[in-house]
């Protein structure tokens, strides 16, 4: 029975181990997906800033083509002026180049504001375009080394399972399917270690007779509150 104590024993560590490296395994795409994410977020907001560069272009060249119609008309008006005859004509002409001259300081202003709205984009568009590549090569570092972590892990739980079932055919088969069951119930643990008269799974007391049964550790306990296998701690360590 002691033999067979020791392999419900171990067989919970076993499946504990396995139950980690499951869990291991299954986290182990999300960190690549993550850091998918994570690009993707950047490059949107890459497209979005150069986007926004391009409409500041667009106006800055706007202004600029204003600013030369401006720059035209002026001219224009001037030799008009030379051949006017009527002084409201004059006048009315006057004002009008005065009004584009306004107009030109203006549309000049708007142009250097996007003009340095333009320097300011590019600026902040080239540190965007070299963080995005600082993190596409992290991506693909870390891809390659949760790649081959996952390969590792694999391997050790392919190792794990077998050493599994070794332990699960020593046993007998209606301890395992006890086992099993109990498992099922209990939220994945089926044996449970007792220490100073305590389970260690459910941690109420176990009754003074059957500890010192189980100190024996002869025969097979249940847990009277929890009804997982129990075993001695002393006893673990004579496996
Ligand atoms: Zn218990």
């Amino acid at each position: 029975m002691k033999d067979q104590i020791n392999l419900l024993v171990r067989l919970q560590e076993k499946d504990e181990a396995l139950d980690l490296l499951r869990k291991q395994l299954a986290a182990m795409p999300q960190q690549i997906k993550e850091l998918e994410r994570k690009v993707a977020d950047m490059k949107a907001k890459l497209e979005a800033e150069q986007e926004r560069l391009q409409k500041a272009r667009m106006a800055q060249r706007e202004y600029e083509a204003e600013v030369e119609d401006n720059i035209a008309h002026v001219k224009k008006s001037k030799v008009r002026l030379l051949s006017i005859k009527s002084n409201k004509e004059y006048q009315a002409l006057l004002k009008e180049i005065e009004d584009t001259e306004r107009s030109k300081a203006e549309n000049e202003d708007r142009m250097l504001a996007y003009m340095e709205e333009v320097e300011r984009l590019n600026q902040n568009l080239k540190e965007k375009e070299k963080d995005l590549s600082t993190v596409r090569q992290n991506l693909d570092s870390k891809r390659k080394k949760i790649e081959s972590e996952i390969t590792e892990v694999q391997e050790e739980l392919s190792r794990a399972e077998k050493e599994r079932e070794k332990i699960a055919k020593a046993l007998r088969p209606e301890l395992l399917g006890r086992y099993e069951q109990i498992k099922a119930r209990s939220g994945g643990i089926a044996v449970a270690c007792v220490e100073n008269a305590t389970c260690s799974a459910c941690h109420l007391n176990i009754p003074p007779q059957m500890y010192n049964e189980l100190q024996k550790g002869d025969s097979l306990k249940f847990c009277p509150h929890c009804e997982r296998f129990i075993y001695w701690k002393a006893n673990s360590a004579s496996k």
